[in-house]
């Protein structure tokens, strides 16, 4: 069976990044939410108030939006990147893959200390609206809230594999392969 695999840690951990090096179909529900906000859909316009925040979009419409995004790659990896970031989420993800065979292969968490996320934000400079300092305090107040519980959900599972997610990207990259090995 192809892999699923979730990419965790927090905003800045470098999971687009390592996202983009697996051999898999990369799905980050935060550049689904900016493709739908970019369009102005009625989707993108209700997610919008709470991305600019730095607050979490509520689990059914990021579910949905995950939802479609899944049906076309039935055959394919898939690696998931910025999903799920609450339990529902996670419980809602595992619902999805049981309705297409498929099942959830590992979850990666990229590790890094807050002060990294804050540095590496702030070099990135890609002048997302949601980069500015105060939101992304917001966003790992958020992280370490909602989305932490979930070290502690797949390692019940079983799933969990841990990487040091600090220093060259090609360096994460090799702890990622080996951790997944
Ligand atoms: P990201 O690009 O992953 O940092 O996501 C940017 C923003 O999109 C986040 O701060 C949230 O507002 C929203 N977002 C992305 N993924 C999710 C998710 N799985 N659940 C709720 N909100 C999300």
């Amino acid at each position: 069976m192809k892999p699923v695999i979730v990419l965790l840690g927090p905003p800045g951990s470098g999971k687009g990044t390592q996202a983009a090096r697996l051999d898999c179909a990369a799905l980050a529900t935060g550049d689904l939410l900016r493709e739908a906000i970019a369009e102005d859909s009625d989707l993108g316009r209700r997610a919008r108030e709470f991305t600019d925040r730095g607050e979490l979009v509520p689990d059914e419409l990021v579910v949905e939006i995950l939802r479609r995004a899944l049906a076309p790659l039935d055959g394919k990896g898939v690696v998931l990147d910025g999903f799920p970031r609450t339990i529902a989420q996670a419980d809602a993800l595992g619902d999805l893959l049981a309705e297409r065979d498929r099942e959830l292969t590992a979850t990666v968490l990229l590790d890094i200390p807050d002060e990294q996320v804050v540095e590496r934000i702030s070099r990135r400079g890609q002048g997302r609206a949601d980069d500015n300092p105060e939101t992304v305090r917001n966003r790992l107040r958020v992280y370490h809230e909602a989305t932490e519980p979930l070290i502690a959900y797949y390692e019940e599972r079983g799933l969990l594999r841990r990487v040091d997610g600090s220093g060259d990207p090609d360096e994460v990259a090799e702890r990622v392969q080996s951790a997944m090995a």
